[in-house]
């Protein structure tokens, strides 16, 4: 029988991608798939340990093996932040325009662009869990460009680059992303391989 594996996301655009990439070797399972319809567990003050919380919450709750993500958007210049803040910086809102005005402003008249995307992966199977990172480093542009991607992507430019993340093709940015690399070594540690 297919192995099932529960990815702890409704986040459609999420599950599309590690489908894609997955292919018909694992039945990916979301939330509603398995009937969570409950908010996970969220509550660490680190990136990994909310991958963690979600992950172990499943496993424990409803019996699958689960992977759950968690990124976070560290600005050296603002010591780290947002962080574990990243979805809600400027409010509960989850408002991308909010939180890159926010980050924009708090940035002002700062020489010091450098930033970094962190994803962590956190897979739980049987009594353990694993963790992957993937991380990206980069600067905060001065000003908002391209349409493409989602959340910070218009205003995160990653090294080696001369544009932001929105303006790049999407595999492009998914090769090098923090979320790309994460991904990659939990494939790799799963046995699929990443096409
Ligand atoms: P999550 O843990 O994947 O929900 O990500 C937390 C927040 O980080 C999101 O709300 C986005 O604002 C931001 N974020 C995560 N991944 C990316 C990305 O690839 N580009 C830009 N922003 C991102």
């Amino acid at each position: 029988m297919k192995r099932k594996i529960v990815f702890a996301t409704n986040n459609s655009h999420k599950l599309h991608e590690i489908r894609r990439i997955i292919g018909d070797k694992i039945d990916i399972l979301s939330l509603a798939d398995i009937d969570c319809h409950e908010e996970l567990p969220e509550t660490s003050d680190t990136i990994a340990g909310n991958a963690r919380q979600k992950a172990r919450y499943v496993k424990e709750h409803y019996g699958y093996d689960c992977f759950a993500d968690d990124t976070g958007l560290c600005v050296e210049a603002l010591g780290g932040a947002p962080g574990i803040y990243t979805a809600r910086y400027a409010g509960d809102n989850h408002d991308s325009e909010a939180n890159m005005n926010l980050l924009l402003k708090n940035l002002e008249g700062k020489d010091d662009r450098r930033a970094y995307f962190l994803t962590v992966i956190a897979l739980a199977e049987g009594d353990e869990i694993r963790i992957f990172e993937g991380r990206v480093d980069g600067m905060i542009a001065r000003e908002k460009s391209g349409m493409g991607g989602f959340g910070y992507d218009p205003v995160f430019i990653p090294e080696n680059e001369t544009v932001t993340f929105a303006e790049m093709d999407e595999d492009d940015k998914n090769s090098i992303s923090h979320r790309g690399r994460a991904t990659a070594k939990l494939l790799d540690y799963i046995g699929v391989e990443n096409k």
